[in-house]
């Protein structure tokens, strides 16, 4: 898969299809993310100030896992050796090298980036609507009791 090129729903589809369409745009983006963060380990050197993404499911049962957490390899040293470490970092487009051994993946390294934070972001407002209909059924169930 490559990717994602997004459609717009048909004009006249029905709530059911738009629930629908949206299950399978939400695993569309979490499938590509996996790619883009599986790509990147082999757009950059395995050393020090190379970017990497985890996604991890914050536990707190919320609608916008997995979230996206950019890390960048630092050396480390310590009395015995000098390690590899991953830092957590806020804003992986600004942390991206360009040079030397990073110069032959950079290009496609920050399209990568660019792609993972633009599908997160289309995830997250799909998110809040389906928190919307979250709510809606609660709501129903609630009612459904007292009734
Ligand atoms: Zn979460």
């Amino acid at each position: 898969m490559s990717k994602i090129i997004f459609q717009a729903p048909p004009p006249r589809a029905s709530a059911h299809e738009i629930a629908l369409f949206s299950a399978n745009v939400i695993n569309q983006i979490n499938q590509r993310l996996e790619e883009v963060r599986l790509r990147l380990r082999e757009t950059q050197p395995v050393k020090v100030g190379s970017v990497t993404l985890g996604l991890y499911a914050c536990g707190r049962g919320c609608l916008t896992c997995p979230h996206l957490k950019w890390s960048i390899w630092w050396a480390h040293r310590t009395v015995k050796a000098n390690l590899f470490r991953a830092h957590p970092i806020q804003a992986p487009l600004r942390r991206l090298h360009s040079t030397g051994d990073f110069a032959a993946g950079a290009a496609e390294t920050r399209r990568l980036v660019e792609e993972a934070q633009r599908l997160f972001k289309v995830r997250s407002e799909l998110a809040k609507g389906i928190g919307i209909m979250r709510r809606a059924l609660i709501r129903a169930a609630d009612q459904s009791e007292e009734g």
